[in-house]
């Protein structure tokens, strides 16, 4: 049996737009986002403070502070860890429902072993 022959359109590609030129300033911006975000997994870090946009540190535990007005924020992890500490035993469904991290991320923590899960409910290693 012969195949058909198949023909590719050409199609006409409409111009490139020209690229616009990033200034020096947001480029630094660009690379201190993406430096803090080089560990990270898809998961919400926070990098700058709400309340006066100073740059965040790290202080361990999912923990972040701002130098200027010590104003904490807590990614992912933190999260999960502060309503453990306040609700030891929680299960999976309930740490989704009070902290609004999907239950796959969850049980992708606990995977990953920064949390461990027995008979449905979720503690800290
Ligand atoms: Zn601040």
């Amino acid at each position: 049996m012969k195949g058909y022959k198949m023909s590719i359109m050409e199609t006409k590609k409409p111009p490139l737009a020209p690229i616009p030129k990033e200034d020096p300033e947001k480029e630094e911006e660009k690379k201190k986002l993406l430096e803090a975000l080089k560990y990270d997994d898809g998961e919400k870090t926070p990098t700058i403070c709400s309340i006066c946009k100073a740059m965040l540190e790290y202080n361990g535990l999912g923990e972040y502070v701002c130098p200027d007005c010590g104003h904490k924020e807590y990614d992912s992890y933190g999260m999960v860890r502060n309503y453990l500490e306040k609700y030891p035993g929680a299960n999976i469904l309930q740490v989704e429902k009070a902290t609004g991290i999907p239950r796959q991320k969850i049980t992708k923590m606990i995977a990953e072993d920064r949390f461990r899960v027995a008979g449905g409910n979720v503690s800290m290693q």
